[in-house]
């Protein structure tokens, strides 16, 4: 099968059958006539060829870092974010997934971060805006003697732009919008995806602060303040606006939320300029003009004998900081301000995809206290041994150039990345590593895929050996749990089976909040996940997981109750 998708040479990687069709639509360069000029391994070649001819910079022979970096992507047990598959070594060269821009109160500053927008997103980059300066609705416009329209109304021509770039045809263009609580057009940010189809292009989460969660839990009224002058226009009732934003998720998924000042406490570099945004999945706050490279370990490869292996980690772990902070130099900018910005921190986020699949192998049930246990030692072990890396590629090449008054510095004499560590969704590394995706639990243990008119039964690979081991595979019983994706109800499978592979929708919302804030403990970044509810979810159950993900210390939270959206990335119910 592999021959028949590849088109070209036989390659000798194991990859999954739907791995080589996302790689060759995507990722493998494209000759005149359309069709793939190279392998699946040519092309880990041309990125590590790229990604480690950096170290010649610094007087190393790239030649072992590059078999290190072909090493560990060819054997999928580390992956780089999808634009550094895709643009390593060609001439586009733009290697990073998450930007932040900002956004100026002017027209001239507003069309600026579109036009900047544009350039991100047709090399493969994700941006985040906060529309937090811009005056209300209504307010005046001195020049014209006019009235603003106000940031939704904005958001709306960045959510046109975005739809019509489209990335080059090899990824959609995604955005994050940011409010905060205290603006005056609050309530309009809350309701502007009600109606489906509008800001698709945008995730949207309201920005809000420590002093609007206490006034929310002493039920106490907060003030709007318009950005222009500085002054409060009206006083609101915190719950109300609380409960306007879970019944809003509730009935959409948006808007999510994000904790300013946990972000702001915990940014290491909080001396050089406050953080009011993050990159579209949410999983990095970035000052203006930073942007930041993702890269995954992939858990699933990280266990031996039904235990962690923790040399192999260690090993992955320093490989992809060195990895990843090479990118850095490997990579073209859009903007000069962006390669200004982002090397005066040099930000990178290292982190796991497979999670759910290391649990299954472990024995470990996703939702149990060894399981949190269990992730809290993977990424403070991960933590750790990145900053080892960071600290000795300080040593070696330097330090971040705004080292100096940084949170590091009162700990380390060098550090060459200001932030080491992210949980980055994976959505598209993860189908190429056959693997759950980021930190998530496993969505469905076997569904029906659409692909060309036809149906494709696939069934989760490690569940699929215990049911063959354990001798309850059938064709039929596969098609059966494809329906919800669940084996809750199926008496047929043993009782033990069945407490293992738990799927997203089968564990307690708590369970994703904990896991989320198991992580975040450890993680310099953020962590994105999605707390997926079944459709029965009530608001009170948003309204408890939005306050508990503040109470554990998240940077944000996100929900999503299935079936709140017609068209959904992720669809249950068997063959149609
Ligand atoms: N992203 C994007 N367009 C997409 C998917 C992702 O711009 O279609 C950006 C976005 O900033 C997101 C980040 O890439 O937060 C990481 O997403 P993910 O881990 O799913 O990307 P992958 O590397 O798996 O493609």
């Amino acid at each position: 099968e592999t021959k028949k998708y590849l088109g070209i040479k036989h390659d000798d990687l194991k990859l999954s059958v739907n791995a080589i069709r996302v790689l060759e639509r995507r990722y493998l360069l494209k000759g005149e006539n359309g069709n793939p000029v190279e392998t699946p391994s040519e092309m880990f070649e041309r990125v590590a060829n790229s990604v480690s001819s950096i170290d010649k910079r610094y007087g190393y022979n790239p030649y072992d870092s590059k078999a290190e970096f072909y090493r560990m992507m060819s054997n999928l047990e580390f992956l780089p974010n999808s634009p550094t598959l895709m643009n390593a070594g060609t001439e586009l060269g733009q290697l990073s997934a998450c930007f932040v821009l900002p956004v100026e109160d002017s027209m001239k500053d507003i069309f600026e971060a579109l036009t900047n927008m544009s350039l991100i997103h047709k090399s493969g980059g994700g941006t985040g805006f906060s529309f937090s300066k811009l005056r209300p609705n209504g307010d005046i416009v001195k020049s014209t003697k006019g009235v603003a329209s106000g940031p939704v109304s904005f958001m709306s021509i960045f959510d046109q732009a975005t739809e019509v770039i489209k990335q080059g045809g090899k990824r959609r263009g995604a955005n994050m919008g940011i409010l905060r609580i205290d603006h005056p057009d609050i309530i309009e940010f809350i309701n502007s995806k009600e109606k489906e189809g509008y800001l698709d292009n945008f995730n949207i989460s309201v920005g809000v602060t420590d002093e609007f969660m206490k006034a929310v839990q002493s039920d106490s009224k907060y003030d709007l303040i318009n950005p222009r002058t500085g002054k409060t226009t009206e006083k609101l009732r915190a719950r109300d606006i609380f409960d306007l934003i879970t019944t809003m998720a509730w009935r959409t998924g948006d808007p999510g939320m994000i904790f300013l000042d946990e972000i702001n406490r915990r940014h290491p570099v909080s001396h050089v300029r406050t953080i009011e945004s993050t990159n579209p999945c949410g999983e990095v706050p970035l000052l203006p003009y930073e942007s930041c490279n993702l890269g995954s370990i992939n858990l699933s490869k990280m266990v031996k004998n039904d235990t962690i292996n923790w040399e192999k980690l260690k090993n992955n772990t320093h490989s992809g900081i060195h990895f990843l902070d090479n990118v850095i130099d490997a990579n073209k900018y859009p903007l000069n301000e962006i390669d200004r910005e982002t090397k005066n921190n040099r930000k990178i986020g290292l982190g796991v995809m497979g999670l759910a699949e290391m649990f299954a192998k472990l024995n470990i049930p996703y939702n149990s206290e060894e399981a949190i246990e269990t992730a809290e030692n993977i990424m403070k072990f991960i933590n750790e041994e990145s900053v080892k890396k960071s600290v000795e590629l300080g040593e070696k090449r330097g330090s971040f150039p705004n080292f100096k008054g940084s949170q590091w510095e009162k700990k380390y004499s060098s550090m060459r990345n200001a932030t080491v560590n992210t949980i980055a969704p994976t959505g598209t590394i993860s189908i190429i590593a056959n693997t759950s995706s980021g930190i998530e639990p496993i969505f469905a243990l076997s569904f029906v895929r659409n692909v060309m008119a036809t149906q494709l039964l696939e069934v989760n690979p490690v569940f699929e050996n215990v049911a063959k081991e354990r001798n309850f595979y059938s064709k039929d019983l596969m098609m059966d749990i494809s329906k919800t994706g669940s084996i809750q109800n199926l008496k047929q499978v043993p009782k033990d089976v069945r407490d293992l592979f738990v799927t997203s929708l089968d564990i307690d919302p708590e369970w994703h909040v904990r896991m989320q804030a198991a992580f975040q403990k450890y993680v310099d970044n953020s962590v994105s996940k999605t707390v997926n509810l079944p459709e029965k979810a009530t608001l009170d159950d948003v309204k408890r997981i939005y306050m508990m993900a503040y109470k554990l210390n998240c940077k944000g939270i996100t929900i999503y109750r299935y079936g709140s959206k017609e068209n959904q990335v992720l669809e249950l119910g068997g063959l149609k």
